[in-house]
């Protein structure tokens, strides 16, 4: 198991959690480094909020697909994290 045994997360792995993550999916050690790591890292806690007021509202209005904004939306705030985060690499 190797995404198992790593407890400390890059802002990459992150992003890469960041669903798993919110559907309660992942294993306890990678949950609990996801923790960690957005305990530390500001821009990761903004990206997951992001990533849970989106699937809110899409939870809310109970769609089957998001709407082409919404995706849209997902899709540049994705981008302008992952670029945050090479700038601070
Ligand atoms: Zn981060």
């Amino acid at each position: 198991m190797p995404m198992g045994t790593k407890f400390v997360l890059t802002c990459r792995d992150v992003t890469e959690h960041a669903t798993d993550y919110m559907e309660n999916a992942l294993p306890l050690r990678t949950r609990l480094a996801m923790r960690l790591h957005l305990f530390i890292c500001r821009m990761c806690r903004t990206y997951m909020d992001q990533l849970r007021r989106t699937a809110a509202l899409l939870r809310g209005h109970r769609l089957a697909a998001p709407p082409p904004e919404v995706e849209a939306r997902i899709v540049a705030a994705g981008r302008l994290a992952s670029r945050q985060h090479k700038e601070n690499e």
